[in-house]
């Protein structure tokens, strides 16, 4: 369990990134710090919901549109978490190619160089 000062400084730090993550700026390594403590942090994620329904509420309803922005925030977060899972794949799978092609060039120096 964390202290209490601790928290509170992690909490700051986190909400200084809403802004940025309802307008999809946030990196990736941001994004996967935000989410993971949104999903454990009950004080975050009510700032989140306030500041998505000042941000988004407001435009919605002078459109007309009647929406249910509590299920909106959530599909935005849950998309968020399945986006990193997937740049982390993909990252995943550059690193094994580039591992592979490293491997067979230092293979064809070897194979050049023996025979
Ligand atoms: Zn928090």
């Amino acid at each position: 369990m964390k202290v209490k000062g601790e928290k509170e400084r992690d909490c700051k730090a986190i909400q200084s990134l809403i802004p940025a993550y309802l307008s999809g700026k946030l990196s990736l390594h941001e994004a996967r710090i935000f989410t993971a403590h949104l999903k454990k942090c009950r004080d975050c994620r009510e700032e989140i919901e306030i500041s998505y329904l000042l941000d988004q509420g407001i435009t919605r309803v002078e459109n007309g549109e009647t929406v249910d922005l509590h299920a909106d925030l959530e599909e935005m977060l849950s998309d968020t978490e399945n986006a990193i899972l997937h740049l982390t794949q993909f990252r995943t799978a550059v690193y094994i190619v580039e591992f592979t092609a490293v491997f067979v060039l230092i293979a064809c120096i070897l194979i050049l160089y023996v025979f």
